[in-house]
């Protein structure tokens, strides 16, 4: 498992090579109270992310009116949304969340993950379906299925996750988001890409 610490506005991505599978679970500024900063909607849109990759998929994690804004997002980086994937929640008895703690007229017992593609990645069709039903863990948190469908979708690939947490981290997987413990860069080239744009850095 490999991850930076870092404010994804500024950050160089060219540092970190190219990936298959990219995941973003934005801090969309949708109004509603977090326990983390959001960013604007020109700041989301300005993410310079295009030279991730050339031919590969995103996951776009959104809610409320980031339904919409998450589409505009996949455009202008270069995307084509070709689905949705849906996380239908569930508490620890394996039953429907009926009390939500998210939802303005209604409870939300769901979440949606835009899917993108650019290029022409070379992955897995029609393995698994588009649903996931998990149990609801801490808030913001994602269900740790999605990971087992994107090794399937795009075997042994590079892949990495923007906005992560340290629960986040895992092998295969770079992470890069503003509450991860410090740097863990074991690559090789990445390492050597980075100290050059960032010597004052410290990487594990
Ligand atoms: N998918 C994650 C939750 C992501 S919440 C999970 O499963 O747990 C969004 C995360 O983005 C938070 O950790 C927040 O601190 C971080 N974040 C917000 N603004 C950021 C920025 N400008 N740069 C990097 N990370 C940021």
């Amino acid at each position: 498992a490999q991850w930076l610490n870092c404010d994804v506005r500024s950050f160089n991505y060219s540092v970190l090579g190219q990936f298959s599978v990219l995941m973003a679970d934005p801090p969309w500024d949708i109004h509603m109270e977090l326990p983390y900063g959001t960013m604007t909607d020109e700041e989301m849109l300005a993410m310079n992310v295009q030279c991730l990759q050339t031919d590969g998929v995103i996951c776009l994690w959104v809610t409320g009116r980031a339904m919409e804004l998450g589409r505009d997002c996949l455009t202008t980086w270069g995307y084509k949304c070709v689905g949705e994937i849906l996380w239908i929640k569930t508490n620890q008895l394996q039953r429907l969340i009926r009390t939500g703690r998210t939802g303005h007229w209604m409870n939300h017992s769901k979440e949606h993950c835009l899917v993108g593609i650019k290029g022409d990645p070379k992955i897995n069709h029609n393995i698994d379906t588009d649903v996931i039903v998990a149990e609801v863990r801490e808030t913001s948190r994602k269900p740790d299925e999605i990971y087992g469908m994107l090794e399937r979708l795009s075997p042994g690939t590079r892949k990495l996750e923007i906005f992560g947490r340290a629960h986040n981290t895992r092998p295969g997987w770079f992470t890069l988001g503003n509450q991860l413990p410090g740097t863990r860069i074991t690559d090789p080239q990445v390492r050597e890409l980075f100290a050059e744009s960032y010597p004052d850095v410290p990487i594990d």
